[in-house]
């Protein structure tokens, strides 16, 4: 078996792709101006920038003036969420909703808002990773100030009911923000016709480069401004623009919701022979519900090992991939995510989560199934976790 390089870890980042380095790369040099100088050199960065946001807005079925870019995902999130609490608690509206398994950058500024006296309400998700929108609708009340749910889920990949939540609050006059960092560019989405009021993407999952996002904000939601300073952003978001990197976002943002149909169609099938393949493996499940997920997931939970030597392993023989612990942020805590659907914690921690794209091909997937069994086999022979197993006695 000839060693392979397969990038499975496209849900962590992209690659910045060929078209969007090249649309870039004018404005580092020759149009290095600042997008808010009189001169042609400036008006040219302006229009690079307006150009952009148009390419966003038209991928999101928005208006260009709702669209405000940001330094990134996280900082969208945060934006959309303590901006909201900061309006609405004018109001008297200190109660916000959001589910156990969003990403931190949702979770640490619910429990941040937590200790400034806001009430947050942690809605459940089932055992195939999808929250209901029943529980939405009850756990609203008269002071609930913003509804925050993910549109995709970063480990298990599981799409959520957008519409269904929107319309619930859109009917309790609650207004719904979404974090769909991992599903732009991988469903449709249309934040008009959908009913969403706030929505945060970012830049490098959908291959622009790092440190580039937005915020889309419905007219007429007087979220407050994030930095204080100049103009730009329509002075909500002050800071002297990043041009190369707005430019880059908006080409990489009208290519990859292009023909979401037909990657979808190309990579569903490949996933599911990584899935089958995988799960021929005794003592291994599927994380997340098997369709209702972005067509490029697979996060598969195989008992008696640990997910960081699996990972060192796959990265010995050339796969990139990522475990459902958070043992590389310095915690050696299992995933929130994974414990949100009822794993136990030694089954969480033996976790990988592969995120393909539609470059991935017939003879990579043939190539991770050959290798993911043979480095499993290997760790659960040293494993004395998998020895207890076979033997029928407890662990933990
Ligand atoms: N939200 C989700 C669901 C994510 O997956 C990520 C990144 O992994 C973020 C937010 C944060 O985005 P960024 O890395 O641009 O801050």
């Amino acid at each position: 078996m000839e060693k392979r390089f397969i990038y499975a870890d496209n849900a962590a980042t992209t690659a910045v792709s060929e078209e969007v380095l090249a649309a870039m790369l004018p404005y580092f040099r020759e149009g290095y101006g600042n997008a808010s100088s009189i001169y042609k050199l400036g008006r040219d960065a302006q229009r690079a920038v307006e150009d952009a946001r148009d390419k966003v807005a038209k991928a999101l079925g928005a208006d260009p003036r709702e669209i405000f870019f940001t330094s990134c995902g996280s900082e969208a999130d945060n934006w959309a969420i303590k901006g909201t609490a900061e309006l609405m608690a004018k109001k008297g509206k200190k109660h916000i909703i959001t589910s156990v398994f969003e990403h931190h950058a949702v979770l640490h500024t619910t429990q941040y808002l937590e200790k400034q006296g806001f009430e947050v309400t942690y809605v459940p998700i089932n055992d195939k990773g999808i929250i209901d929108p029943e529980d939405i609708r009850k756990a609203i009340r008269e002071d609930t100030a913003l509804v925050t749910i993910m549109y995709a889920n970063n480990e298990i990949g599981t799409i959520q009911p957008i519409d269904e939540i929107a319309a619930i609050c859109r009917e309790k006059g609650v207004l719904f923000h979404t974090d769909a960092v991992q599903a732009v560019g991988h469903v449709d989405i249309d934040v008009h016709r959908q009913g969403i009021d706030m929505l945060s993407l970012s830049g490098h999952k959908i291959h622009a480069q790092k440190g580039i996002g937005v915020l889309y904000v419905r007219k007429g939601i007087a979220l407050p401004n994030l930095i204080h300073g100049g103009g730009q952003e329509r002075g909500r978001r002050a800071g002297t623009e990043n041009v190369p990197a707005i430019v880059g976002l908006g080409v990489a943002i009208e290519s990859a919701t292009r023909n979401i149909a037909e990657k979808n169609a190309k990579i569903t099938p490949l996933r599911n022979k990584l899935i089958d393949g995988i799960l021929k493996l005794p003592y291994t499940r599927l994380n997340g519900d098997r369709d209702k997920r972005l067509a490029g997931n697979l996060n598969i939970s195989i008992e008696g090992i640990e997910g960081e030597s699996l990972l060192l392993m796959l990265d010995m023989n050339g796969i990139c991939a990522s475990s459902g612990s958070a043992c590389t942020s310095g915690s050696l805590d299992p995933s929130h995510v994974l414990l949100a659907l009822g794993l136990k914690h030694e089954v969480a921690h033996g976790s990988m989560r592969l995120s393909i794209e539609e470059n991935i091909t017939e003879a990579d997937v043939d190539y991770i199934l050959e290798v993911v069994p043979k480095v499993v086999g290997r760790l659960r022979e040293m494993s004395p976790v998998w020895e207890k197993m076979m033997k029928g006695e407890k662990y933990e």
